[in-house]
Protein backbone atom coordinates (compact mmCIF):
# COMPACT_ATOMS: atom_id res chain seq x y z
CA UNK A 1 0.00 0.00 0.00
CA UNK A 2 2.77 2.08 0.78
CA UNK A 3 4.58 2.19 -2.36
CA UNK A 4 1.08 2.45 -4.62
CA UNK A 5 0.51 5.91 -2.54
CA UNK A 6 3.80 7.32 -3.54
CA UNK A 7 2.88 7.03 -6.95
CA UNK A 8 -0.53 8.06 -6.46
CA UNK A 9 0.30 11.28 -4.40
CA UNK A 10 2.95 11.55 -7.13
CA UNK A 11 1.02 11.78 -9.83
CA UNK A 12 -1.34 13.87 -8.57
CA UNK A 13 1.32 16.22 -7.54
CA UNK A 14 2.16 15.80 -11.44
CA UNK A 15 -1.11 16.60 -12.73
CA UNK A 16 -1.57 19.33 -10.87
CA UNK A 17 1.70 20.79 -11.22
CA UNK A 18 0.40 20.33 -15.09
CA UNK A 19 -2.85 21.64 -14.58
CA UNK A 20 -1.56 25.18 -12.75
CA UNK A 21 1.73 25.49 -15.76
CA UNK A 22 -1.24 25.18 -18.57
CA UNK A 23 -3.60 27.69 -16.67
CA UNK A 24 -1.07 29.97 -16.08
CA UNK A 25 -0.04 29.67 -19.63
CA UNK A 26 -3.25 30.59 -20.66
CA UNK A 27 -3.72 33.49 -18.35
CA UNK A 28 -0.35 34.81 -19.62
CA UNK A 29 -1.84 34.69 -23.21
CA UNK A 30 -5.05 36.74 -22.30
CA UNK A 31 -3.72 39.20 -20.38
CA UNK A 32 -2.50 41.89 -22.27
CA UNK A 33 -0.73 44.45 -19.82
CA UNK A 34 -2.79 47.33 -19.56
CA UNK A 35 -1.79 51.44 -19.85
CA UNK A 36 -3.91 53.54 -18.14
CA UNK A 37 -2.25 56.60 -19.68
CA UNK A 38 -2.88 57.06 -23.21
CA UNK A 39 -1.11 59.80 -25.68
CA UNK A 40 -2.55 59.71 -28.98
CA UNK A 41 -0.18 61.89 -31.28
CA UNK A 42 -1.79 62.55 -34.88
CA UNK A 43 0.41 64.31 -37.62
CA UNK A 44 -2.92 65.45 -39.78
CA UNK A 45 -1.58 64.56 -43.76
CA UNK A 46 1.62 62.78 -42.30
CA UNK A 47 2.25 59.17 -44.36
CA UNK A 48 5.40 57.34 -45.33
CA UNK A 49 6.59 59.89 -47.54
CA UNK A 50 6.44 62.66 -45.29
CA UNK A 51 8.47 60.45 -42.07
CA UNK A 52 10.46 59.19 -45.01
CA UNK A 53 12.05 62.93 -45.69
CA UNK A 54 11.51 64.13 -42.37
CA UNK A 55 13.74 61.12 -41.49
CA UNK A 56 16.34 61.68 -43.98
CA UNK A 57 16.56 65.68 -43.28
CA UNK A 58 17.34 64.97 -39.31
CA UNK A 59 19.94 62.43 -40.22
CA UNK A 60 17.27 59.53 -38.96
CA UNK A 61 16.87 60.94 -35.88
CA UNK A 62 13.44 61.33 -35.80
CA UNK A 63 12.00 59.91 -32.36
CA UNK A 64 9.39 57.92 -34.80
CA UNK A 65 12.46 55.53 -36.02
CA UNK A 66 13.04 53.88 -32.08
CA UNK A 67 8.93 52.18 -32.03
CA UNK A 68 9.23 48.78 -32.68
CA UNK A 69 5.70 48.32 -33.12
CA UNK A 70 4.30 49.23 -35.84
CA UNK A 71 0.83 48.83 -38.00
CA UNK A 72 -0.82 49.92 -41.29
CA UNK A 73 -4.26 51.79 -40.93
CA UNK A 74 -6.66 52.14 -43.96
CA UNK A 75 -8.29 56.17 -43.57
CA UNK A 76 -11.34 55.48 -45.70
CA UNK A 77 -14.31 57.33 -44.24
CA UNK A 78 -17.90 56.00 -44.59
CA UNK A 79 -18.81 57.66 -47.73
CA UNK A 80 -15.61 58.30 -49.74
CA UNK A 81 -12.38 56.41 -50.35
CA UNK A 82 -10.59 59.65 -50.07
CA UNK A 83 -11.55 60.86 -45.97
CA UNK A 84 -11.38 64.02 -44.94
CA UNK A 85 -9.91 65.03 -41.24
CA UNK A 86 -12.89 65.41 -39.81
CA UNK A 87 -14.59 61.46 -40.88
CA UNK A 88 -10.81 60.56 -39.90
CA UNK A 89 -10.86 61.93 -36.40
CA UNK A 90 -13.92 60.92 -36.06
CA UNK A 91 -13.05 56.92 -36.53
CA UNK A 92 -10.42 57.65 -34.15
CA UNK A 93 -12.59 59.07 -31.65
CA UNK A 94 -15.67 57.04 -31.60
CA UNK A 95 -15.06 54.25 -33.69
CA UNK A 96 -17.34 54.68 -36.23
CA UNK A 97 -16.78 55.32 -40.43
CA UNK A 98 -18.43 58.49 -40.83
CA UNK A 99 -19.62 60.77 -43.86
CA UNK A 100 -16.81 63.43 -44.88
CA UNK A 101 -17.56 66.84 -42.75
CA UNK A 102 -18.91 65.41 -39.56
CA UNK A 103 -17.44 66.29 -36.09
CA UNK A 104 -18.27 63.51 -33.63
CA UNK A 105 -21.73 62.15 -35.37
CA UNK A 106 -22.47 59.00 -37.10
CA UNK A 107 -23.23 58.88 -41.31
CA UNK A 108 -26.98 59.37 -39.69
CA UNK A 109 -25.60 62.57 -38.56
CA UNK A 110 -26.27 61.56 -34.66
CA UNK A 111 -23.82 61.85 -32.09
CA UNK A 112 -21.65 58.85 -31.36
CA UNK A 113 -20.17 59.23 -27.91
CA UNK A 114 -15.81 59.81 -27.68
CA UNK A 115 -13.04 58.38 -26.20
CA UNK A 116 -12.35 61.35 -24.82
CA UNK A 117 -16.18 61.82 -22.96
CA UNK A 118 -15.50 58.13 -22.07
CA UNK A 119 -12.13 59.71 -19.77
CA UNK A 120 -14.46 62.31 -18.31
CA UNK A 121 -16.93 59.86 -16.87
CA UNK A 122 -14.17 57.53 -15.50
CA UNK A 123 -12.71 61.01 -14.16
CA UNK A 124 -9.51 60.65 -15.65
CA UNK A 125 -7.50 63.57 -16.71
CA UNK A 126 -8.15 64.69 -20.35
CA UNK A 127 -5.90 66.95 -22.94
CA UNK A 128 -5.93 68.35 -26.34
CA UNK A 129 -3.05 70.02 -28.12
CA UNK A 130 -3.00 71.69 -31.52
CA UNK A 131 -1.26 73.60 -33.68
CA UNK A 132 -4.74 74.60 -35.02
CA UNK A 133 -7.83 75.84 -33.84
CA UNK A 134 -9.24 73.79 -31.18
CA UNK A 135 -12.39 74.41 -32.91
CA UNK A 136 -10.76 72.66 -36.26
CA UNK A 137 -11.78 69.03 -37.32
CA UNK A 138 -9.15 66.82 -35.37
CA UNK A 139 -9.50 68.05 -32.06
CA UNK A 140 -13.40 69.19 -32.37
CA UNK A 141 -14.27 65.14 -33.30
CA UNK A 142 -12.87 64.50 -29.41
CA UNK A 143 -15.42 67.16 -28.09
CA UNK A 144 -18.32 67.83 -30.59
CA UNK A 145 -21.13 66.77 -32.22
CA UNK A 146 -21.96 68.86 -35.15
CA UNK A 147 -22.85 67.88 -38.59
CA UNK A 148 -20.20 69.85 -40.59
CA UNK A 149 -17.09 70.78 -39.70
CA UNK A 150 -17.59 74.47 -40.84
CA UNK A 151 -19.63 75.37 -38.09
CA UNK A 152 -17.15 76.56 -35.09
CA UNK A 153 -18.95 78.77 -33.27
CA UNK A 154 -21.27 75.49 -32.44
CA UNK A 155 -18.43 73.29 -32.02
CA UNK A 156 -16.58 75.66 -29.60
CA UNK A 157 -19.88 75.56 -27.14
CA UNK A 158 -19.84 71.86 -27.60
CA UNK A 159 -16.28 72.52 -25.45
CA UNK A 160 -18.73 74.36 -22.61
CA UNK A 161 -20.24 71.43 -21.06
CA UNK A 162 -16.92 69.01 -21.34
CA UNK A 163 -14.57 69.68 -18.46
CA UNK A 164 -11.51 69.17 -20.22
CA UNK A 165 -8.49 69.86 -17.80
CA UNK A 166 -6.14 71.23 -20.56
CA UNK A 167 -6.87 72.53 -23.65
CA UNK A 168 -4.05 74.36 -25.91
CA UNK A 169 -3.92 75.50 -29.47
CA UNK A 170 -5.89 78.25 -31.32
CA UNK A 171 -9.34 79.74 -31.86
CA UNK A 172 -9.80 82.27 -29.38
CA UNK A 173 -11.64 84.18 -31.48
CA UNK A 174 -14.43 81.74 -31.39
CA UNK A 175 -14.67 81.26 -27.72
CA UNK A 176 -16.08 83.35 -24.38
CA UNK A 177 -13.53 83.84 -22.05
CA UNK A 178 -15.31 84.96 -19.73
CA UNK A 179 -17.47 81.61 -20.11
CA UNK A 180 -14.40 79.72 -19.51
CA UNK A 181 -13.45 81.57 -16.21
CA UNK A 182 -16.67 81.18 -14.91
CA UNK A 183 -16.06 77.46 -15.73
CA UNK A 184 -12.92 77.21 -13.70
CA UNK A 185 -10.24 77.70 -16.38
CA UNK A 186 -7.58 79.89 -16.18
CA UNK A 187 -7.02 81.10 -19.45
CA UNK A 188 -4.11 83.16 -21.16
CA UNK A 189 -2.63 83.85 -24.17
CA UNK A 190 0.95 85.64 -25.93
CA UNK A 191 3.17 85.15 -28.59
CA UNK A 192 5.60 84.19 -25.42
CA UNK A 193 4.95 80.86 -23.74
CA UNK A 194 3.73 81.95 -20.28
CA UNK A 195 3.27 78.83 -18.21
CA UNK A 196 1.87 80.11 -15.40
CA UNK A 197 -1.11 78.03 -15.81
CA UNK A 198 -1.42 74.76 -13.66
CA UNK A 199 -3.56 72.03 -12.43
CA UNK A 200 -6.86 71.59 -12.26
CA UNK A 201 -7.74 73.28 -15.53
CA UNK A 202 -6.03 75.74 -17.76
CA UNK A 203 -6.66 77.18 -21.87
CA UNK A 204 -3.70 78.71 -23.53
CA UNK A 205 -4.40 80.55 -26.68
CA UNK A 206 -1.47 80.47 -28.72
CA UNK A 207 -1.92 84.20 -29.91
CA UNK A 208 -5.62 86.08 -30.95
CA UNK A 209 -5.33 84.80 -34.21
CA UNK A 210 -7.21 81.61 -35.37
CA UNK A 211 -4.70 79.48 -36.02
CA UNK A 212 -0.83 79.43 -34.98
CA UNK A 213 1.50 80.46 -36.96
CA UNK A 214 3.81 77.94 -39.03
CA UNK A 215 7.14 76.44 -37.44
CA UNK A 216 8.88 78.13 -39.92
CA UNK A 217 7.00 81.46 -39.20
CA UNK A 218 7.94 81.64 -35.67
CA UNK A 219 5.97 79.12 -33.34
CA UNK A 220 8.88 77.48 -32.11
CA UNK A 221 8.58 75.06 -29.86
CA UNK A 222 5.38 75.80 -29.14
CA UNK A 223 3.93 72.38 -29.84
CA UNK A 224 6.93 70.25 -28.10
CA UNK A 225 6.65 72.64 -25.13
CA UNK A 226 2.46 72.17 -24.88
CA UNK A 227 2.50 68.54 -25.07
CA UNK A 228 5.13 68.17 -22.07
CA UNK A 229 3.25 71.00 -20.15
CA UNK A 230 0.00 69.19 -20.60
CA UNK A 231 1.46 65.56 -19.44
CA UNK A 232 2.90 66.89 -16.83
CA UNK A 233 -0.44 68.44 -15.62
CA UNK A 234 -2.47 65.28 -16.62
CA UNK A 235 -0.44 62.84 -14.78
CA UNK A 236 -1.38 64.64 -11.68
CA UNK A 237 -4.64 62.56 -11.77
CA UNK A 238 -4.64 59.55 -10.25
CA UNK A 239 -6.96 57.96 -12.48
CA UNK A 240 -4.74 58.23 -15.61
CA UNK A 241 -5.35 60.72 -18.60
CA UNK A 242 -6.45 60.35 -22.27
CA UNK A 243 -4.35 63.11 -24.26
CA UNK A 244 -4.63 64.08 -27.93
CA UNK A 245 -2.07 65.75 -29.33
CA UNK A 246 -1.87 66.88 -33.48
CA UNK A 247 0.39 67.91 -35.72
CA UNK A 248 -2.18 69.78 -37.85
CA UNK A 249 0.15 71.59 -40.35
CA UNK A 250 1.69 68.65 -42.06
CA UNK A 251 -1.25 68.62 -43.84
CA UNK A 252 -1.21 72.07 -44.86
CA UNK A 253 1.79 71.85 -46.11
CA UNK A 254 0.77 68.85 -48.31
CA UNK A 255 -2.24 71.32 -49.90
CA UNK A 256 0.14 73.91 -50.46
CA UNK A 257 2.84 71.47 -52.25
CA UNK A 258 5.12 72.81 -50.52
CA UNK A 259 7.99 70.46 -49.21
CA UNK A 260 9.65 72.62 -46.91
CA UNK A 261 6.22 73.31 -45.12
CA UNK A 262 5.80 69.77 -45.04
CA UNK A 263 9.12 68.33 -43.86
CA UNK A 264 9.32 71.42 -40.96
CA UNK A 265 6.55 70.47 -39.23
CA UNK A 266 6.95 67.00 -39.26
CA UNK A 267 10.50 67.28 -37.45
CA UNK A 268 8.30 69.30 -35.14
CA UNK A 269 5.94 67.18 -34.88
CA UNK A 270 8.55 64.23 -34.00
CA UNK A 271 9.44 66.70 -31.22
CA UNK A 272 6.32 66.28 -29.58
CA UNK A 273 6.37 62.61 -30.22
CA UNK A 274 9.73 62.73 -28.25
CA UNK A 275 8.74 64.04 -24.99
CA UNK A 276 5.88 61.60 -24.76
CA UNK A 277 7.92 59.05 -25.99
CA UNK A 278 10.47 60.17 -23.43
CA UNK A 279 7.78 60.44 -20.63
CA UNK A 280 6.47 56.89 -21.13
CA UNK A 281 9.61 55.29 -21.07
CA UNK A 282 10.11 56.45 -17.44
CA UNK A 283 6.58 55.80 -16.80
CA UNK A 284 5.33 52.36 -17.58
CA UNK A 285 1.50 52.73 -17.74
CA UNK A 286 1.67 54.84 -20.49
CA UNK A 287 0.57 53.49 -24.46
CA UNK A 288 1.71 56.19 -26.93
CA UNK A 289 -0.04 56.58 -30.33
CA UNK A 290 1.51 57.87 -33.56
CA UNK A 291 -0.46 57.97 -36.38
CA UNK A 292 -2.27 60.04 -38.87
CA UNK A 293 -5.76 60.93 -40.06
CA UNK A 294 -4.79 60.19 -43.99
CA UNK A 295 -1.85 61.29 -46.31
CA UNK A 296 -1.71 64.61 -47.98
CA UNK A 297 -0.47 65.35 -51.70
CA UNK A 298 0.20 62.22 -52.29
CA UNK A 299 3.90 63.01 -51.66
CA UNK A 300 6.79 61.04 -53.84
CA UNK A 301 10.50 60.99 -53.09
CA UNK A 302 11.92 60.79 -56.45
CA UNK A 303 15.48 61.78 -56.23
CA UNK A 304 17.62 62.05 -53.69
CA UNK A 305 21.12 63.00 -52.32
CA UNK A 306 22.64 60.70 -49.32
CA UNK A 307 25.71 63.26 -49.00
CA UNK A 308 23.73 66.67 -49.07
CA UNK A 309 20.07 65.21 -47.27
CA UNK A 310 19.00 66.29 -49.86
CA UNK A 311 15.45 65.37 -51.79
CA UNK A 312 13.47 65.81 -55.46
CA UNK A 313 9.85 65.47 -54.20
CA UNK A 314 6.68 65.41 -56.47
CA UNK A 315 3.10 65.86 -55.34
CA UNK A 316 0.72 64.52 -57.25
CA UNK A 317 -2.87 66.04 -55.85
CA UNK A 318 -3.50 69.30 -53.63
CA UNK A 319 -5.86 67.29 -51.77
CA UNK A 320 -5.20 63.89 -49.64
CA UNK A 321 -4.87 60.50 -50.67
CA UNK A 322 -6.22 56.80 -49.88
CA UNK A 323 -3.04 55.26 -49.11
CA UNK A 324 -2.27 53.63 -45.99
CA UNK A 325 -0.73 55.23 -42.96
CA UNK A 326 1.73 53.99 -40.46
CA UNK A 327 0.70 53.90 -36.77
CA UNK A 328 3.48 53.39 -34.38
CA UNK A 329 2.85 52.21 -30.90
CA UNK A 330 5.05 52.52 -27.81
CA UNK A 331 4.34 51.22 -24.37
CA UNK A 332 1.69 48.59 -22.57
CA UNK A 333 -0.80 47.48 -24.84
CA UNK A 334 0.96 48.53 -28.00
CA UNK A 335 0.65 45.04 -29.98
CA UNK A 336 -2.71 45.64 -30.48
CA UNK A 337 -2.32 47.75 -32.79
CA UNK A 338 0.48 46.03 -35.29
CA UNK A 339 -0.90 44.96 -38.83
CA UNK A 340 -3.26 46.16 -40.73
CA UNK A 341 -6.25 47.72 -38.88
CA UNK A 342 -9.18 50.15 -40.28
CA UNK A 343 -8.86 53.21 -38.46
CA UNK A 344 -11.85 52.82 -36.33
CA UNK A 345 -10.02 49.59 -34.67
CA UNK A 346 -7.91 52.41 -33.08
CA UNK A 347 -10.65 53.40 -30.74
CA UNK A 348 -11.73 50.16 -29.75
CA UNK A 349 -7.89 48.95 -29.15
CA UNK A 350 -7.60 52.42 -26.89
CA UNK A 351 -10.92 51.30 -25.44
CA UNK A 352 -10.51 48.02 -24.31
CA UNK A 353 -7.27 48.34 -22.66
CA UNK A 354 -8.78 51.71 -20.66
CA UNK A 355 -11.17 49.45 -19.80
CA UNK A 356 -13.98 51.37 -20.90
CA UNK A 357 -17.45 49.87 -20.86
CA UNK A 358 -18.83 50.72 -24.22
CA UNK A 359 -22.25 49.24 -23.45
CA UNK A 360 -24.51 49.93 -26.67
CA UNK A 361 -21.71 52.02 -28.33
MG1 LIG B 1 -6.30 68.42 -38.42
ZN1 LIG C 1 -6.32 68.28 -45.30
Amino acid sequence: MKFLKQPISLIIALSLLMFNCSAGAKAIDKKIVKPFKVILLIGDGMGLAQISAASHYTNGELCLNLFNVIGLVKTSSGNDYITDSAAGATAYSSGVKTYNGAIGVGMDSLPVKTILEYALAQHMGTGLVTTCSITHATPAAFFSHQPSRSMDAAIANDLYSHPIDVVIGGGKPYFDIIKLQQLGYQVSSGNAIQWTMDYPKYFYFYNDSIHPPKWSEGRGDFLVNATSRAIKTLDQNKNGFFLMVEGSQIDWGGHDNDFDYTVKETIDFDKAVRAAYEFAKKDGHTLVLVTADHETGGLALNHGSLKNHTIEPAYTTGHHTGIMVPIYAYGPGSELFAGTIENTKVFYNICQLLGFNLGAH
